[in-house]
């Protein structure tokens, strides 16, 4: 008799991976050994099985939510939906999880649940009875709430699913006044907040733009500053990487390679973003792409495509050592969490290539999911409070120097200068400060100590200090 259990035993090393990074960059700071454990560790690792009704039969869902770190509260982390989840993919973006709100100073622990279905597999009638006994599930045993543990959406993932996560919540929780704060990544209509659905992406496009902008650093590269005319090649054109190219392109940089899980277009001069997409939706593949000059059935050839910068933004382990020799890439941008093995990270940092990792790159959609977090537990939008004010104080002022001058500006100067921020252009200048901040921040880190090799290391660095300073702060540690 098969085992029950066969399905949810790991089958990859990725926690093992994370954990290699981790103990590279703990060689750079002063903490005890056991401090250095206990960071490290995941500290609740829930796993759990239910039934649902399919057609005329019953099929058991398996699925996994992992609390890495209890050093702040809440937990922070997305749900995956893939029928590729084990216990050690999510016990590994868990823990990536806790380092990536150190580094952008989100002040929450680490999580990550997963969901091993293939949601293509599955009716929306059929998705919304496991998404709610999922979150049954986590309210029974307290692994849920706008001040334990928050989900949000990633892998297969998005607001529909967070919609039902937060209905199910506040049904079983009736008149918690903070209920809404017990998922992030909803739909603006249901207590969301302008900017999430594409932050990940955005802050993406925003730290390779920091990156792009140090002259020396390119210069070692052999490239120019700034992203006006960099190629760029993205990996999965799901949420993280449609907005990734959206904003580099916005930004500058051409997009000249696109790869999907059944094949990958390119073309040196550019594809249109839009009209990539528009053909997908007609034909369900992004082959046979007109303005494509080349097609590659096997998606893998279109990462080792000529570009500047690679943006993988689909699944882990897509850089490994089989590959990474042959990527043509100066920069990888990793927007997907752990595309790199530590092997490939190894063999292209000895290229002299960069790597702007994933605990930091991105970061964006923990920020703004925070920024939704304080919205919900405020129970205000931001803005409500101070546009119309500003905007009031700002028409005295250039009525006042319309009055002095004796000139007049005009309706659009006016406008301008009066407008008084919306929440979506709040939200965005949040994210863009937390970027670029936490860039300079680990970029400093590494220029400050030769020794430490990369951008990871030193994004390791900075956040395992953090980690620690508040377990110091507990007075768990002297
Ligand atoms: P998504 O489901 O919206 O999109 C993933 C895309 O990748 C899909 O279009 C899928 O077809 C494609 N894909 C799958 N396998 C592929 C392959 N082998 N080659 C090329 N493309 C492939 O997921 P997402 O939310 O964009 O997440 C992508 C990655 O970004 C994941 O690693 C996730 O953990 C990470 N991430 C997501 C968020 C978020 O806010 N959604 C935040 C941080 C990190």
């Amino acid at each position: 008799m098969a085992n029950p259990n066969e399905a949810v035993a790991p089958n990859n090393d990725f926690f093992g991976d994370v954990c290699q990074f981790f103990d590279h960059a703990a060689q750079f700071t002063n903490h005890p050994k056991g401090l250095l454990e206990q960071i490290k560790a995941c500290n609740s690792v829930y796993r759990f099985q239910f039934p649902i009704r399919k057609g005329d039969s019953f099929e058991v869902i398996h699925a996994w939510r992992v609390e890495h770190s209890h050093h702040m509260s809440p937990t922070k982390g997305g749900i995956r939906y893939s029928e590729m989840v084990n216990e050690d993919e999510v016990m590994a973006l868990a823990a990536l999880m806790t380092y990536k709100c150190a580094i952008v100073n989100v002040p929450f622990g680490g999580a990550k649940g997963g969901i091993k279905i293939n949601p293509k597999n599955y009716t929306i009638a059929e998705l919304e009875t496991i998404t709610r006994r999922y979150t049954v599930e986590l309210i029974k045993k307290n692994f849920i709430g706008p001040g334990i543990d928050v989900p949000a959406p990633d892998y297969g993932s998005g607001e529909r699913e967070m919609s039902w996560i937060a209905d199910t919540y506040y049904t079983m929780n009736p008149g918690q006044l903070d209920a809404m704060g017990c998922v992030t990544g909803k739909p603006i209509a249901l207590h969301g907040i302008a900017g999430r659905r594409e932050a990940t992406g955005r802050g993406v496009a925003i730290a390779v733009r920091e990156c792009v902008s140090f002259a020396d650093d390119m210069k070692a590269l052999g490239l120019t500053a700034g992203l006006a005319g960099k190629k760029i090649i993205i990996q999965g054109l799901g949420n993280v990487g449609y907005h990734s190219a959206k904003y580099l392109t916005e930004y500058g940089a051409t997009i000249v390679g696109l790869c999907e899980f059944d094949g990958a277009i390119y073309n040196p001069d550019g594809l249109y973003l839009d009209d990539v997409v528009a053909h997908r939706k007609e034909t369900g593949s992004i082959l046979n792409f007109k303005g494509a000059t080349k097609e590659f059935k096997n998606s893998a050839e279109g990462l080792e495509q000529e570009c500047d910068i690679l943006v993988p933004a689909a699944l882990e382990n897509q850089l490994t050592e089989a590959n990474i020799g042959r990527v043509k890439a100066k920069i990888i941008a990793e927007g997907a969490n752990g595309p790199t093995s530590p092997q490939a990270a190894d063999a292209f940092l000895k290229r002299g290539g960069i790597i702007i990792p994933d605990m930091y790159c991105n970061a964006g959609g923990v920020t703004v999911s925070y920024f939704e977090w304080l919205k919900n537990l405020s129970h205000v939008a931001f803005g409500r409070m101070d546009r119309r004010y500003e905007e009031n104080a700002s028409t005295n002022i250039v009525n006042m120097i319309e009055s002095m001058t004796g000139s007049t500006m005009t309706p659009l100067q006016r406008s301008t200068i009066i407008h008084g921020a919306s929440e979506l252009e709040l939200v965005n200048s949040g994210l863009e400060d937390t970027m670029i901040r936490s860039y300079h921040e680990i970029r400093e880190i590494k220029m400050r100590n030769p020794k430490i090799d990369s951008l990871r290391t030193a994004a390791f660095v900075s956040s395992i200090d953090k980690v620690a300073v508040s377990y110091m702060n507990m007075g768990i540690w002297p």
